[in-house]
């Protein structure tokens, strides 16, 4: 395959980009149920095709990455934000191990949220969240986030309602902030169907190496599943703007969701186009010292 096929297949000349095909409008209402959770919109061919493809995407990745990281030595604030939001099973953890895992992990900053502690409880939903964020050059990976808090908060009535709903407009300001501040968000919803779910969480049980992975709990969850596909429609709706969208990935496909997930990551990074500081010494003169010193 020559660079220039390469480069067509990994989405460069791409008539729309994945973000445009991918980003849900915001402040509109979604019907998750009429997004294929199998499709594959703009991805490689198939399964082999998607794993080749994502690797290289990850080599690119890892150089946009390395120079974000030399830009923020020189000041330069912009950092990445990626946050990972779908139902158990959807592949968090595997978008995790899979794409971030092409990176250096000395400039990933990776969360996981579980249900908040008792000091957690004690402070504001966005004080963990806050706690978290990626420093200038970083890339920020989040598994879960504040919208659980509009989530499974909402599903499980964990705050009075009326607090519940306060909370959309506190997260759109929160994401303002963090967006006037340098940090680009990637809102990822994994999207997935209530068929595969089931596959997969059969899978856990069934497979002794994976049954960690389970907790009886997600029977409950699943069995909540309407709840929570409405309580994700509004957080999609209300929480999409301008400056943090939502990205809805069909995760079906694991080779997808991770093709595509990786490809929003470098569409982003691509933009932001980070530089290698120019050195403030004199190459020469320093050159000169080295080679006299011999
Ligand atoms: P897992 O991602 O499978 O490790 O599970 C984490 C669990 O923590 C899930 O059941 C989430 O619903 C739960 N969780 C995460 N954030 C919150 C939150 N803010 N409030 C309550 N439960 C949460
Ligand atoms: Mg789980």
């Amino acid at each position: 395959m020559t660079e220039k096929d390469r480069k067509k297949q990994d989405g460069d000349e791409r008539g729309a980009s994945l973000r445009e095909r991918l980003r849900l409008p915001g402040g509109e209402p979604v019907d998750l149920a009429r997004h294929d959770a199998a499709a594959t919109p703009g991805g490689p061919g198939g399964k082999a095709a998607g794993k080749a493809a994502t690797a290289r995407i990850g080599e690119r990745l890892a150089g946009l990455q390395e120079r974000l990281w030399a830009a923020s030595t020189a000041g330069d604030r912009r950092r990445v934000l990626l946050v990972l939001q779908g139902m158990d099973t959807s592949g968090k953890g595997g978008t995790v191990k899979h794409v971030i895992g092409l990176l250096n992990p000395a400039g990933c900053r990776i969360t996981a949220f579980g249900a908040p502690t008792a000091e957690e409880r004690a402070h504001s939903f966005l004080w963990r969240v806050e706690k978290a964020l990626p420093l200038p050059g970083e890339l920020g990976i989040f598994d879960r986030s504040h919208y659980e808090d509009v989530l499974v908060a909402r599903v499980r009535d964990l705050a009075p309602r009326a607090v519940i709903e306060s909370r959309y407009e506190r997260i759109n300001r929160f994401e303002r902030s963090l967006a006037d501040d340098g940090v680009t968000l990637v809102k990822c919803f994994l999207h997935l169907s209530y068929d595969e779910q089931r596959r997969r969480l059969l899978r856990r049980l069934d497979k002794p190496e994976k049954r960690w992975k389970f907790a009886p709990s997600d029977i409950d969850d699943r069995a909540l599943w309407p709840a929570y596909q409405d309580a994700y429609e509004r957080a999609l709706e209300r929480c999409g703007t301008s400056y943090a969208p939502w990205y809805l990935v069909p995760a079906d496909h694991k080779w997808y969701r991770n093709w595509a997930v990786s490809t929003l990551l470098l569409e982003h990074l691509r933009e932001l186009d980070p530089r290698y500081p120019e050195p403030d010494f004199d190459v020469a003169e320093c050159r000169k010292r080295l080679l006299r010193r011999s």
